[in-house]
């Protein structure tokens, strides 16, 4: 039996530094040390608040005072179909093991994040979306089955037939109805490791929207970046990414496109610059002046020499952007940074987000990056999507305006509520637990609390992110 020791204290942080707090570190290995961990929480009445790479960007994955079980080690390949594309995998494993593993066979995880560092764990937890949302839906769309480890359940697996309503709700109920322990995807078939961009600009916010909407259906992805910093006319500029997997056919030498270590980043910018030290270059610019400036010239860029441009890049280098630079984040240091992501019906967004953006703009917090995306709504029980568009906005922290950063975010939530969008809980730190749940209007809340009642009954799976989001 583990006994909760002192040393295993550390301070775990969310991904953007923001937010931290102590709790008792392990790093199970197996379902029987799970299982250990599990039963000494109990009896010594501390809770459990699972983690997989930490890359929610504040509260979801840490538990003040609480044991935080890591899954970072439990991260094997457990099987592989190369026929079928079914892989079955320990929730530790990594996107990037995943496709890594894949690709030279010809299959591509169908869903993939703007980093590929999060675990399968984490992101069937909180129900993960790609730049193909609208198209291929979310993580939760492509999982067979699960195996979940409930504190009143012991082991079961669940899946679309065997507890559909369980199945539902686990997949992005952010960890609180049980540990998944395995999961079974089915992944997507490609024929190259590259594929075919467009780049394309927008003037303002409504063209930038309109856009998007009208690639949708054309292209496997679709991505827009905003300008948050002017005003007026050209409030909400900015430049779009449209990329499709390239057909069989189309790709001259298949064998060496889909050789994973051909996808790998360059590891020098220019050639040059080591991509390991460019988070200290970008330090003098992360403030509004520079950042102001570096929107700027990136709109200027994209619209005047790379509007319309078409040109083929490998799937790592399209899909994992947010991975260019190591360590970027460590720019935002000493406060770190967080994010709002709200999901906005369609006929509603271009208002709403306009909105949005002017409030940052009168409080002097723009966004450093704007991040626009288009969903679908799908069948998971406390999902984040809904039929229209979502913007991420990145802020950093900056000591002495944080409670004003705080009063910004519930600023900006308002409007979301009222025309019936949604908030995902991966990217958020600092949203009003009142206006999380205002945004449910059919009884979701309730069925997820019955669901923790059956499965949970004692509480023993919490999180600083639930605590604040969910009524107890
Ligand atoms: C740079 C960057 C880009 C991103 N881009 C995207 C994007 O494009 N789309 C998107 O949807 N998200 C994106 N994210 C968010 C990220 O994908 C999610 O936060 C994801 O959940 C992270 O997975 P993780 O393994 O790090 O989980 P963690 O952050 O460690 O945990 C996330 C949640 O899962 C729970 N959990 C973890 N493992 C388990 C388990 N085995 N069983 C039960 N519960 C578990 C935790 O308790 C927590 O509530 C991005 C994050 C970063 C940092």
């Amino acid at each position: 039996m583990i006994v909760l020791a002192g040393d295993r204290i550390r301070r775990i942080e969310g991904w953007g530094m923001a937010i931290g707090a102590a709790g008792y570190l392990y790093r199970p290995g197996s379902l029987e040390e799970i299982s250990d961990v599990m039963d000494t929480a109990r009896s010594t009445g501390v809770p459990i608040v699972a983690r997989g790479s930490g890359c929610s960007y504040g509260d979801a994955a840490i538990l003040p005072e609480g044991v935080v079980l890591d899954f970072s080690e439990m991260h094997r390949l457990l099987a592989w179909d190369p026929a079928t594309g079914i892989v079955d995998v320990e929730p530790g494993v990594t996107v990037k093991q995943l496709w890594r593993h894949t690709l030279a066979d010809g299959w591509w995880p169908p869903i993939v994040t703007g980093t590929m560092e999060p675990s399968l764990g984490g992101c069937l937890a909180m129900n993960v979306h790609g730049k193909n949302n609208w198209v291929r839906g979310t993580m939760g769309d492509h999982c067979l089955e699960l195996d979940l480890l409930t504190p009143a359940g012991g082991l079961q697996t669940i899946s679309r037939q065997d507890d559909p309503e369980l199945f539902h709700a686990v997949i992005g109920g952010f960890g609180q109805l049980g540990l998944i322990t395995r999961a079974r995807m089915q992944l997507k078939r490609v024929h190259s490791g590259l594929t075919e961009a467009e780049a394309v600009a927008a003037p303002d916010l409504g063209g930038l929207l309109q856009r998007l909407d009208d690639a949708k259906d054309d292209w496997e992805y679709v991505v827009g970046w905003l300008d948050a910093f002017p005003g007026g006319k050209k409030l909400g500029r900015g430049l779009l990414h449209f990329a499709r997997h390239l057909e069989a056919d189309e790709d001259p030498d298949p064998k060496t496109s889909l050789d994973p270590t051909k996808q790998d980043l360059p590891g020098k910018l220019f050639g040059v610059v080591p991509k390991s030290m460019m988070w200290r270059m970008m330090k003098p610019f992360t403030n509004n002046l520079g950042m102001r400036a570096i929107n700027h010239a990136k709109y200027l860029h994209g619209s005047l020499l790379a509007d319309g441009a078409v040109y083929r890049q490998s799937l790592a280098a399209f899909s994992f952007l947010l991975d260019y630079i190591p360590n970027w984040k460590k720019a935002y240091l000493p406060g770190g940074l967080i994010q709002h992501q709200s999901f906005v019906p369609v006929a509603e967004a271009e208002r709403v987000f306009c909105r949005q953006l002017e409030i940052c703009r009168r409080r002097g917090m723009p966004s450093y990056l704007g991040v626009l995306k288009r969903h679908r709504p799908d069948d998971f029980l406390l999902t984040h999507a809904v039929d229209g568009f979502s913007l991420a906005l990145d802020f950093p922290v900056i000591e002495g305006r944080r409670d004003e950063l705080w009063a910004m975010i519930r600023e900006l939530a308002e409007p979301v509520v009222a025309a019936g969008g949604r908030f995902y809980p991966a990217k958020d730190v600092a949203l009003p637990g009142e206006l999380y749940r205002a945004s449910f209007h059919d009884g979701e809340l309730e069925t997820f609390s019955a669901l923790k009642r059956r499965v949970d009954p004692d509480g023993l799976l919490r999180s600083a992110l639930a605590e604040r989001l969910l009524e107890h």
